[in-house]
């Protein structure tokens, strides 16, 4: 039987829940209110040059392949998923560099560095998880069959569970490595005591199996979904947003839809306000949230800045307050994605994203605003450049907690409300259906928060089981 299901929101998840559903069968169409697909996930373009914003990098790629492998098996015989999606990954050389406390490194730790005995005895120990993560970002909690992924896990972490814990119990490692260690935890966007001691093993994992980006940039990914979705027959509407959401029915402003299943993939926060039960209060907590500028250079920089930097606080504690307490921080944590000519993307000149994790506040920014430019010009004096990155760009575009707020959580939280540390990561009892609202189904980040692309595609997966289950 071929169900009419309505799909709100074409973000990765959306995207990704439409091609299966529509793949399995049934008569699938997508909701989107922007005006292009792929949520966080966008291409845009400046002075003639593509930039990708939002999600730079794609970890745990067998997720990738297992979502296109599903899309194969779920129809009938044709051309294979890879081909259509047309994504190919390419693996970087390095996690990033970190800049902290005067000293920088690579990860993995170059031969040599004060850093490397003890990195190199972390990685040997974590950097082997990572089939057991991606065994527990695409299987079902209630599978039994996840135990031993579990087993392997508990097993290096023993009765320290949290991030921040389990770091403090490792007396042999540097304590400025275990900052660095710890400061993976903002991709939850929160701090090392709000997340599960797995977060730590991220660094390790990461560096053992790689870091990489599609060919072409990362937007591809969705572009990849989009295809999908296009080719098993999902009909595609952006530039229509949903204002309600009632049992079997989806309305927005030009229409009506009468559906037998919604599945939403936008933030819960948005969801209960379109079923008409907003929150009386605003969350207690949120994930951070950031402050991007992306730009054209006028001039490529020194060879020795790699693809991905970072750059610590000198303080992570004061960051992870601040955060908490939605201030802006003295000193945040920083990301520069740079791209020479050519490199990633097909651009005739280097482009360059300067990330800053910032409060959930909601605020807006410019790139005159004292805090990018003072994390401009401290960022740009650790790399060694003459100038501040942000006056190296002729052409910038500024993404704020405000354009994350205009089609995401309150405050423009990265991920919503954060789960409690023991249900971060994978062992989440998410709520991708319930006895009270049968027709209702959830995919997305606000389901499966904190771990990027591949907690977003893999949580589909495995809503998308149970769901397909029901539907006989
Ligand atoms: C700056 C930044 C850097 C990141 N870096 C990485 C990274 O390097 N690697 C990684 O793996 N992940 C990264 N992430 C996380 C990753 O981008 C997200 O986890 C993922 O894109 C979330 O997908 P989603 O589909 O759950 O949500 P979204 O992308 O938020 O999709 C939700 C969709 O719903 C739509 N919508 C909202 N309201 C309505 C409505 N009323 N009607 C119709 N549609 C509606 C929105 O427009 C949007 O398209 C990053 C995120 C950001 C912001």
């Amino acid at each position: 039987m071929s169900s009419r299901i309505v799909v709100i929101g074409a973000g990765l998840g959306g995207l990704a829940a439409s091609a299966l559903l529509a793949r399995a069968g049934h008569q699938v169409t997508v909701l989107e209110g922007q005006d292009w697909v792929g949520g966080k996930s966008r291409r845009i373009e400046l002075d003639g040059q593509r930039l990708d914003t939002g999600p730079s990098l794609v970890t745990f790629p067998e997720v990738w392949r297992t979502v296109l492998r599903t899309y194969d098996e779920l129809g009938p015989k044709g051309t294979p998923a890879a081909e259509i999606a047309g994504v190919t990954l390419e693996a970087l050389p390095e996690v990033g560099r970190y800049y902290f406390r005067g000293q920088q490194a690579n990860l993995p730790v170059e031969a040599g560095h004060p850093w490397h005995d003890a990195w190199a005895r972390f990685e040997a120990e974590h950097g082997s998880l990572g089939p057991a993560i991606t065994h527990l970002l695409t299987a079902d909690p209630w599978d039994k069959g996840i135990l031993p992924a579990i087993a392997k896990l508990l097993s290096r972490y023993g009765t320290r569970l949290t991030t921040a814990s389990f770091l403090a119990g490792l007396d042999w490692m540097p304590e400025d490595l275990k900052d660095v260690i710890a400061i993976h935890t903002l991709n939850a966007g929160v701090g090392p005591e709000q997340t599960l001691a797995l977060y730590a093993s991220m660094a390790a994992v990461m560096a053992s199996d790689g870091v990489w980006v599609p060919r072409g940039g990362v937007y591809e990914i969705a572009a990849g979904l989009e295809k999908l979705a296009l080719e098993a027959g999902v009909d595609i509407h952006t530039s229509e947003a949903v204002v309600r959401v009632a049992p079997k029915e989806v309305t927005t402003a030009k229409d009506t839809y009468h559906c037998d299943y919604v599945v939403s993939a936008l933030d819960g926060g948005i969801l209960e306000s379109l079923m008409g039960r907003p929150k009386s209060k605003p969350p207690a907590r949120l994930s951070c949230s950031g402050v991007a500028i992306f730009g054209v250079l006028d001039e490529e920089l020194p060879p020795e800045v790699v693809t991905h930097s970072v750059m610590m606080p000198n303080n992570p504690a004061d960051l992870f307050d601040a955060l908490g307490k939605r201030v802006m921080p003295s000193e945040t944590m920083a990301f520069l994605n740079y791209y020479r000519t050519g490199v990633v993307y097909p651009n005739t000149k280097p482009v360059a994203a300067l990330l800053l994790t910032a409060p959930p506040s909601g605020l807006s920014a410019t790139i005159d605003d004292p805090f990018v430019v003072a994390e401009s010009k401290r960022f740009s004096h650790l790399l060694g450049l003459k100038r501040p990155i942000t006056e190296m760009m002729t052409h910038h575009k500024v993404l704020d907690p405000q354009y994350f707020e205009g089609f995401g959580a309150v405050g423009g939280a990265l991920y919503g409300e954060p789960a409690p540390w023991w249900r971060s990561g994978p062992f989440h009892t998410p709520p991708y259906n319930s006895p009270r609202t049968p027709w209702l189904w959830r995919v997305g980040s606000s389901v499966h928060p904190g771990g990027g692309i591949p907690a977003v595609l893999g949580g589909v997966m495995i809503s998308l089981r149970r769901m397909l289950t029901r539907l006989g």
